[in-house]
């Protein structure tokens, strides 16, 4: 008998069929002996449509009313599935984020998880109950309710499993696994059948949505193996676990687009010693992530200065630099949503030359222009135009020999 935890992303319940297609799975991993913890998103979409609603209600809604609001689209689906286990005969039991007692800080819609007390879970499960766990969502210190960023309830479920030493923490998704490139737009994409924490840290924290990246920090942490799987097959999907020596060591092991980038650029700036902090601590006080910055060589003691935000700051970011460009002299402040940033990884990267020029050289032959580059020993990545994303993934995943077949 082991102790599984079960997350089921928006499209697994998107509606009561599809909540029926889990109660079925669940109670087929109960029937085995096991005991399970079910952790359930809201129905697709439904996270998007309550967002729309707050801003109906408020230009810039209260964020710890914005939490409160948005947790109930995890409340809905946890609820439903309990009601349809119970009328299946099953003893099941739904928990809100603060009824399972996710400790999270204080930091409305993005909270970390900071402690998850597990009696009351355990005792239902000692009852043989099936424990519904709403994810995205748990309270603070107060008992304010918190949510834990977007895709967060995959975080839910390794940060539960991890505290209730659960032998495995199986994600369904709307896809059978992880790819070498998201396989809904590149569908020579190759399904991995394993891959490492640091790989899939990587992958996530460059746009792979597949799994959030602190979901996949949590179970490096805790070493707690990940399966991520189809909700609509039987099929074995791909598990996250530590590297090993029999996992395939390619120069560049997978590609990735982040659509969720903005970029801004503050023209002729004065070049002297403080300005950057002045440019990017509101910024930081503001809560806003930088990724890339560049600065231009200087010309006539002036420089240009381009950096990257999350699209959701963007507006907020413009707003602050305005500001802060009149106060330092700069000439103008503009910016661009329409930017993606594509990236290719591998840890093999390191000991190689010559992936940068073959990244460059196969975005040149379809004529896509690199706006911004960054790079590290395991990456490189470069802001392009937004049009392009699909194109770019699809022929860097050729050119890297990736492709399914080659
Ligand atoms: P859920 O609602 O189940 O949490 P998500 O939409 O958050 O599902 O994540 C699944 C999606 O992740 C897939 O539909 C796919 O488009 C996307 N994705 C991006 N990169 C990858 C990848 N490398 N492998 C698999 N899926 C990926
Ligand atoms: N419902 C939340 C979201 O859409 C959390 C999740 O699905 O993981 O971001
Ligand atoms: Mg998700």
């Amino acid at each position: 008998m082991s102790l599984i935890v079960q997350k089921y992303g928006g499209t697994s319940v998107a509606d009561i069929e599809h909540i029926r297609n889990v109660a079925s799975r669940v109670t087929k991993t109960y029937d085995q002996g096991n005991d399970v913890v079910v952790i359930l998103s809201a129905m697709a979409g439904i996270t998007d449509r309550l967002i729309g609603m707050a801003r109906e209600a408020s230009e810039n809604p209260d964020k710890r009313e914005l939490d409160v609001l948005l947790a109930t689209g995890e409340q809905t689906t946890s609820a439903l599935l309990a009601m349809i286990l119970n009328s299946m005969d099953y003893p099941a039991q739904s928990l809100m984020g603060h009824q399972a007692e996710v400790v999270t800080d204080h930091c409305f819609g993005n909270a970390r998880i900071v402690d998850i007390r597990t009696d009351r879970i355990k005792e239902l499960l000692r009852q043989r109950h099936v424990v519904v766990i709403a994810g995205f969502q748990g309270c603070d210190p107060r008992g304010n309710i918190t949510t834990l960023g977007r895709g967060g309830s995959d975080t839910s479920a390794v940060a539960i499993a991890s505290a209730l030493e659960a032998d495995v923490c199986e994600i369904f998704t709307d896809v059978d696994g992880i790819y070498t490139a998201d396989p809904n737009i590149c569908e020579k994409a190759r399904k991995l059948k394993a891959i490492s924490y640091d790989e899939m840290l990587n992958m996530a924290s460059l746009g792979a949505k597949v799994l959030q990246i602190r979901s996949v920090g949590f179970a490096k942490k805790y070493n707690i193996p990940v399966h991520v799987r189809s909700s609509f097959t039987e099929e074995e999907g791909t598990m996250v676990v530590n590297e090993d020596s029999g996992m395939e060591r390619l120069v560049v092991s997978g590609v990735t687009h982040d659509q969720n980038q903005a970029r801004i650029t503050l023209k002729k700036v004065p070049d002297q010693p403080g300005v950057a902090a002045k440019i990017f601590t509101p910024i930081a006080e503001a809560g806003i992530v930088v990724d890339m910055i560049i600065q231009n060589t200087r010309a006539g003691g002036q420089t240009d200065l381009t950096f990257t935000v999350p699209r959701a700051s963007y507006k907020t970011a413009i707003e602050i630099e305005k500001k802060v460009a009149a106060e330092i002299g700069a000439e103008d402040v503009f910016g661009d949503e329409q930017i993606a940033k594509v990236s290719v990884i591998g840890v093999g990267m390191k000991d190689h030359s010559g992936v940068a020029s073959t990244m460059f050289s196969t975005l040149a032959a379809e004529n896509i222009n690199i706006i911004l580059i960054s790079t590290s020993e395991i990456r490189i990545s470069c802001i392009i135009e937004e049009k392009y994303t699909e194109l770019a993934v699809r022929v860097l995943h050729s050119a890297f020999g990736l492709d399914a077949g080659s």
